[in-house]
Order: structure tokens, then C-alpha cells, then sequence
């Protein structure tokens, strides 16, 4: 919509590049909870740490960090958090996952953890899926590549890095994966955004059960997106890649 510079007097200018302005919450429990706050803030946003369910009423989206899914459930539920914040998804709250946190928006998880009376691990759901967890193998526990992502594309602010300035390929992000999941399926209203070729993944040895390892020429689910739910595999956050963050922020204010 705003691709051109507003008149002065425009009450609301078009987002800039600079400054793409919202309140997003941090989910707070556990996880990389400054790096997400770091990247919301360097593209114009108030980072708001959540840690209660009051802390809901005044943000317009929620980022729920990576971390380890199996303790982040377990706070949620003893924080009280687990039923608001399947409320204020029901009630349209964007929300964006990495890494433990694509884990607590699925619905389904393939392999969850169960605790010592074997009930498994639960998530908020929210995203028709079914993920498996530390998928890529824990003996190599992280890697980075780059990725091809669907839906970056910011027609608002085309050319805002100035004239000269070497500019990433449009539809690339630079992605760290750390004991990440995969996504194993997803259902008819999920999109793909982004996806890993068996040839990017790094070789895991014999360790893995042969379900686990991807054939030549498959590729593994690692980014999803439906309605105002986003999801990835890996950590934008801790690369300085701000493009998924951008994407997020788009959506909440209704221009991606
Ligand atoms: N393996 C972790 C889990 O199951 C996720 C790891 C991460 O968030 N970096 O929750």
C-alpha cells in the first residue's frame, strides 16, 4: 500500500525500514528472550517481556522464544499462562515460535517428552502440524546456513538501505539451527515458507534412527506460516538476521 513518501501533514506514515513500530511481547519464562527483545527494538519496536497473564492485555503480538519446549510447558502451566495464552490466540493475537517455541505452536508433537508419570509434553497448538523434536540429531547440536524464505518481500520500503548499499537476495535468511525440530506434516491450512535440502544438512553419522535420516533430494520443513501464526525451526535472532522479525511485525500490523 504505502509506497510512496506521505504528505506532511499524513497523520500515519508508511513503515520504514527503520522503524516498524508495534508492542510485542517476549514470552519470558526460559529461552533466548534478549536476542528476540535486541532484534525487535533495533527494527523500531517495543520489546514487552511476558511472564503473566495480565502482561497479555497490552501487546500486539508474542514472540515465544527457543529454549526447551519440555520446561517452557511446564512453566506456562505453573505461571498460569498455558489457557490465556490459548485465549488470546483464539482471539487473534499474532504469534511467532522458534525453534522450542514452533514446538509449543504445534498441535501434534512426533516424539514428545513425557515426565516420570508419562504424561507427555503439551504445547498451546495452534498451527496443524505435527513436529519432531532435535530432528536434525544431537551430536551435531548447531549449525548455519542460509535459507530460502518465502514472503519477504517489502514493497513499502524497496530501496531504504540507500543508494551503494550491498543488499541481502531478497528471499534469503541467514538461519541457525540448535537441537532444532523439523516439521514432519502439515495440514491444509499451513504454509510453507521455507524448507532445508537433504545436501544442506550436515551429515549426522549412524546416530540417528533411519526415519530420521533425509534421503537425497528431500528436503526438511523448517518454516510455516497460518493466518497470524508464524513458526521457524531455527534462530533468526542469533545471526543479527532480522528479516523473520520484519515479516512478523508486517503481520501484525496487517501488511503481510
Ligand atoms: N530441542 C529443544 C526442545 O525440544 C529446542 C531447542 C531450541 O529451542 N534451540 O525444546
Amino acid at each position: 500500500m504505502a509506497s510512496l513518501d506521505s504528505p506532511r501533514d499524513s497523520p500515519r506514515p508508511p513503515a520504514r525500514r527503520a522503524s516498524l513500530g508495534a508492542r510485542v511481547g517476549v514470552l519470558a519464562l526460559q529461552g533466548d528472550v534478549r536476542e528476540h527483545a535486541l532484534t525487535l527494538e533495533a527494527l523500531g519496536s517495543v520489546a514487552v517481556p511476558v511472564r503473566r497473564a495480565s502482561e497479555l492485555a497490552g501487546i500486539d503480538g508474542l514472540i515465544l522464544p527457543g529454549g526447551e519446549s519440555t520446561t517452557i510447558d511446564k512453566l506456562t502451566r505453573i505461571f498460569g499462562l498455558a489457557e490465556p495464552l490459548k485465549d488470546a490466540m483464539r482471539n487473534g493475537m499474532p504469534m511467532y515460535g522458534s525453534c522450542a517455541g514452533m514446538i509449543m505452536l504445534a498441535d501434534r508433537i512426533a516424539d514428545p517428552s513425557c515426565d516420570q508419570h508419562g504424561n507427555p509434553q503439551q504445547t498451546i497448538g495452534g498451527l496443524d502440524m505435527v513436529v519432531r523434536r532435535n530432528a536434525f540429531g544431537r551430536q551435531r547440536e548447531s549449525f548455519e546456513t542460509t535459507l530460502r524464505f518465502e514472503g519477504l518481500d517489502r514493497p513499502d520500503t524497496a530501496g531504504d538501505d540507500g543508494p551503494g548499499t550491498q543488499r541481502r537476495e531478497a528471499d534469503t535468511v541467514q538461519a541457525v539451527f540448535i537441537r532444532a525440530p523439523w516439521v514432519e506434516k502439515v495440514g491444509d491450512g499451513v504454509r510453507v515458507l521455507a524448507s532445508i535440502p537433504a545436501a544442506d544438512i550436515p551429515d549426522p553419522g549412524n546416530d540417528l534412527p533411519a526415519h530420521q535420516l533425509t534421503p537425497a533430494g528431500v528436503a526438511r520443513i523448517v518454516a510455516v506460516r497460518s493466518g497470524t501464526l508464524l513458526a521457524t525451526s531455527f534462530h533468526p535472532e542469533v545471526t543479527g538476521e532480522r528479516r523473520v522479525h520484519e515479516l512478523f511485525i508486517r503481520m501484525i500490523r496487517g501488511e503481510a
